[in-house]
């Protein structure tokens, strides 16, 4: 009998919660022949939402959903004892009229709480996925207050970018998403990211070989990715949910399944100064890996226009860790 996989999900009743949890419970995400426990983890007033939740998970009879917990935020440490993923979601979202940073000083200390937890009772081999925005900082101060946690198992979430971009990109040469590869996003998971255009392809052809509208690609396309998610929360009244939820799955994928030759898959991780940017910030990266060893891909072409989009995002990231550095030990 193979030894169930314990996932936990912070902010596991909120939109992005509820969108994830079924299709971790499912087995698509780590075979159907690999049992998953669930810990559900909420702020005390929700926790009876997660009841609601368990039974509708019992209701779906997953073959391979060997348990359920809940647990409240005020007991982090057994909502993630023994836990091998955690997929942190949970966190104050952005109101009208509030600024960045007034969000980065709200959210920052759940992260310094929720580091200090991971690190005194998840399991050795523990991967964390950071969803919660802004998501590259309190990844960054998560980890901080783990140091025990090796660094190279720490991600915060760019690929719900990499996918629109992708999308955007296959709309616009008129092919499938499935030709579409190579998507790499720098920087950090806001409105300053880069999408790179320069290294993705389609159909194994450079894109900017395929898709000849440059202007194009250096306008619209990145301002489209950059602007999706306020464009989502417009037309639906609702921030995007299902596609946030999608895209965290898809990088605990990608993180567990070997990168097909000759692309790579989008998270922030810390950097390590690859590519000039800065070490120790959480920067958005191309990653690839053999299933359980990742590494930033080698060769990215990172030519005038790119380096400058790179080094704007990464001032952002900095300036972000300026805001909370007395959150960081
Ligand atoms: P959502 O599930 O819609 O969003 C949760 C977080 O994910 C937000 O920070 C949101 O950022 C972020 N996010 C990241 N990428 C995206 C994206 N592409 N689109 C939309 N959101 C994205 O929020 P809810 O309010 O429905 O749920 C949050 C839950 O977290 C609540 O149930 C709350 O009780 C819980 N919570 C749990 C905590 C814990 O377990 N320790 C602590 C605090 C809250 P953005 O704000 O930018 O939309």
């Amino acid at each position: 009998m193979t030894a169930p996989i314990h996932v936990a999900v912070t902010g596991a009743a909120g939109q992005i919660g509820y969108a994830t949890l079924f299709r971790l419970a499912s087995g698509e995400i780590f075979g159907s022949h690999r049992p998953v426990v669930l810990h559900l983890i909420e702020v005390p007033p929700v926790m009876s939402a997660l009841d609601g939740i368990h039974m509708e998970l019992d209701d779906c009879a997953f073959p391979t959903l060997a348990g359920v917990q809940k647990h409240d935020s005020d007991h982090l440490e057994d909502g993630f004892r023994d836990c091998n993923f955690v997929i942190l979601v949970g966190s104050i979202p952005r109101k009208q009229g509030m600024e960045r940073a007034d969000l980065i000083r709200i959210n920052g200390p759940i992260f310094t709480n929720t580091g200090k937890a991971i690190q005194a009772a998840a399991a050795k081999d523990v991967r964390v996925v950071v969803v919660g925005n802004p998501c590259n900082t309190n990844c960054l101060i998560a980890m901080s207050h783990a140091p025990d946690v090796p660094r190279n198992q720490w991600f915060a979430m760019t690929r719900l970018d990499q996918n629109r971009a992708a999308a955007q990109l296959a709309h616009k040469a008129g092919r499938p998403v499935a030709a579409v590869s190579n998507v790499a996003i720098w920087g950090n998971h806001s409105a300053t990211q880069f999408p790179d255009f320069v290294n993705a392809k389609i159909d194994g052809k450079p894109v900017p070989e395929v898709i000849t509208d440059h202007a194009w690609l250096k306008g619209d396309f990145i301002s489209t990715v950059q602007q999706r998610g306020a464009a989502v929360i417009k037309a639906r009244g609702a921030s995007s949910a299902a596609s946030a939820a999608n895209a965290a799955l898809d990088t605990v994928k990608s993180i567990v399944t070997p990168t097909p030759a000759g692309s790579c898959f989008s998270a922030a991780v810390w950097s390590d100064g690859s590519y000039g940017i800065e070490p120790g910030l959480v920067t958005g990266l191309p990653l690839t890996t053999d299933g359980h060893n990742w590494r930033v891909a080698a060769g990215f072409k990172i030519d005038e226009f790119s380096r400058t989009q790179i080094d704007k995002t990464v001032a952002e990231l900095k300036q972000e860790r300026d805001t909370v550095k007395d959150l960081l030990p």
